[in-house]
């Protein structure tokens, strides 16, 4: 397939190639849609094996952005862009001042963020350059670290799942196994721990397994045996890829609700777990905690005000929850349902306004 055909698929609205041999950036920046407002999404830094691949990726993960805005109900679009090459020998700050100039050329229609492979310190050379930059830190009038924020909206998202499975929000007793307790697990281990819940962690790192017993107390079980603790909530918090066919029929949860990205291995598995009976809310709907934060940088931020708007997944989420119910579809779809729904109504009201301009 042509460059053209692989971006008129999934109906990309642009795609921007940006290239410095003095500095060696590669770069390239997806806008997937502006329809909701300015197309946010991180940097993601890696050694592509082919510019092929770096495409492929770049597209996949700008609309996945566009769906989760559009559920997070944020006024912003879905955007990314990728740096080919080895952040640790390639990530200069002559790179990233380069790179600032090439996302300052799109005017603000693609506003940056940190991702895998770049730092707060590398936004901060890039917003010597542009300032479509977010994230950075409080000192630096940005919204800091978002794995807290990401945390709360996890629990959030756990106190909807409660709500419409058993009629309450309180997780007190709730058994919640979190597999991988690193920047967003622990803080979820944390908030769920003083909630009254009772948390079963697992982590191949043995430092934060052991951060998270003697700090909180809690059960540590092997990384091969978390996904099948007999609990209520099972949440990754790990890498992408948990919920599979190998491991959908050991689980011995009700719910899956979790922040790691991409939990699903493929996308039957969303059915599988709906034919296991099991009530997967989707990742990029409970994750959102951190994209809120950041939006809430404009305007000036405060963690108060990010706090309100993170608390909004628990509608966004129980919607969602609702239309798969009320569409007899799986959850993951009903996700894209709501999204596609939320940025079709925004293309009509814009198409209101220029006829009547
Ligand atoms: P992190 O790197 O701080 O933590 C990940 C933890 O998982 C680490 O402690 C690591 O040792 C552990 N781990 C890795 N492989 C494992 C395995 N096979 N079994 C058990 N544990 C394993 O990352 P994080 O920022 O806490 O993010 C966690 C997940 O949430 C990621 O998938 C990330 O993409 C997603 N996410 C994070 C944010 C955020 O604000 N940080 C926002 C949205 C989504």
């Amino acid at each position: 397939m042509g460059v053209f055909d692989t971006i008129g698929t999934e109906r990309h609205q642009s795609v921007h190639f940006g290239a410095d041999p003095d500095t060696g950036l590669r770069s390239i920046i997806a806008i997937h849609s502006t329809v909701l407002g300015p197309a946010l999404g991180g940097t993601r830094f890696y050694p592509y094996a082919s510019e092929e691949n770096a495409l492929y990726d770049v597209l996949r993960l700008a609309k996945g952005m566009t769906y989760k805005a559009a559920c997070a109900g944020l006024a912003l679009g879905g955007g990314k862009a990728v740096i080919i090459g080895d952040p640790a020998t390639s990530g200069t700050d002559d790179l990233f001042r380069s790179y600032g100039r090439f996302v300052d050329g799109l005017g603000g229609q693609y506003i940056t963020a940190e991702d895998v492979g770049t730092t707060v310190a590398d936004m901060e050379v890039v917003a010597t350059r542009t300032d479509h930059v977010r994230g950075l830190t409080i000192e630096h009038g940005g919204s800091g670290d978002p794995s807290p924020a990401t945390a709360r909206g996890v629990v959030v998202a756990q106190k909807a799942v409660a709500t419409m499975l058993w009629g309450s929000e309180d997780l007190t007793g709730t058994r919640v196994a979190i597999k991988g307790v690193g920047k967003v697990g622990m803080s979820l281990a944390r908030r769920l721990s003083a909630l009254g819940a009772d948390v079963i962690v697992a982590d191949v790192n043995p430092a934060a397994t052991e951060l998270a017993s003697v700090e909180l107390g809690v059960k540590v079980v092997d990384v091969d045996e978390i996904h099948h603790v007999e609990c209520e909530i099972f949440a990754p918090c790990a890498l992408g890829g948990d919920l599979n066919e190998r491991s959908i029929p050991e689980l011995r949860c009700i719910a899956v609700v979790g922040s790691a990205n991409n939990q699903l291995a493929t996308e039957p598995d969303g059915d599988r777990l709906r034919a296991a009976g099991i009530l997967y809310a989707p990742d990029f709907v409970v994750n959102a905690g951190g994209i809120i934060n950041i939006a809430a940088e404009q305007g000036g931020y405060s963690i108060e005000k990010a706090a309100v708007m993170i608390d909004r997944i628990f509608d966004n989420l129980t919607e969602i929850l609702t239309t798969a119910d009320r569409l007899d579809i799986g959850t993951h779809t009903a996700a894209e349902h709501v999204a596609e729904e939320r940025i079709a109504a925004a293309a009509a009201l814009e198409a209101e306004r220029d006829l009547g301009t």
